[in-house]
């Protein structure tokens, strides 16, 4: 294989990044990441947990008592602050545009941060994992279709999540002829 076909895909270093930014979640819910992105660059990034500087779940041992997510009361309002909601605010705090730009998520957004996204400016949303089913999925579509925004699924192949994984676990920036003749 030539050695360029290893490089990963933008679709996949984005998405790479968000799951870095996802490890940061100070939820006990899943972990969520997300990047905005614009000409190719990052412009700010986000993960779930409560609101800076209150208490994060992961400190406190517990979302609510006895409860192990921002999302999971009927009756209390979520606690954290979405991955999504979070990277918009970063962007906001210090006077970034997200017009036209397009970001990369874990998990597909709620409805709450779809809508967030949408007003915001960003016209693509790329997920890994799908979220919304039912009547949220109706609502999602609509907006879809009304030509708000683009949704699409991406992945990572098991190659590039092969060689990401081992240039975390190893010394990254060993000269190259030291892999080659090691390998
Ligand atoms: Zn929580
Ligand atoms: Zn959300």
């Amino acid at each position: 294989m030539a050695l360029d076909e290893q490089r990963p895909t933008w679709d996949e270093y984005f998405l790479m990044l968000a799951k870095l930014a996802a490890t940061r979640s100070t939820c006990l819910a899943f972990p969520v990441g997300a990047v905005i992105v614009k000409n190719k660059q990052v412009v700010a990034t986000g993960y779930n947990g409560s609101p800076s500087g209150s208490a994060h779940c992961t400190t406190q041992g517990y979302c609510y008592p006895g409860l192990s997510s921002c999302d999971a009361s009927k009756t209390l309002p979520s606690r954290a602050v979405h991955a999504e909601a979070n990277a918009i605010a970063q962007a906001a705090k210090y006077g970034i545009s997200t017009e036209g730009a397009s970001i990369y998520v874990t998990l597909e957004p709620c409805l709450s941060c779809l809508k967030l996204i949408i007003s915001a400016g960003i016209k693509e949303v790329f997920y890994e994992t799908s979220f919304n089913s039912g009547e949220k999925a109706l609502v999602r579509d609509s907006f879809v279709n009304e030509g708000l925004v683009i949704l699409k699924p991406v992945q990572l192949s098991e190659a590039t999540a092969k060689r990401a994984a081992s240039f975390i676990l190893l010394s990254t920036s060993v000269a190259s002829y030291d892999i080659v003749n090691n390998s």
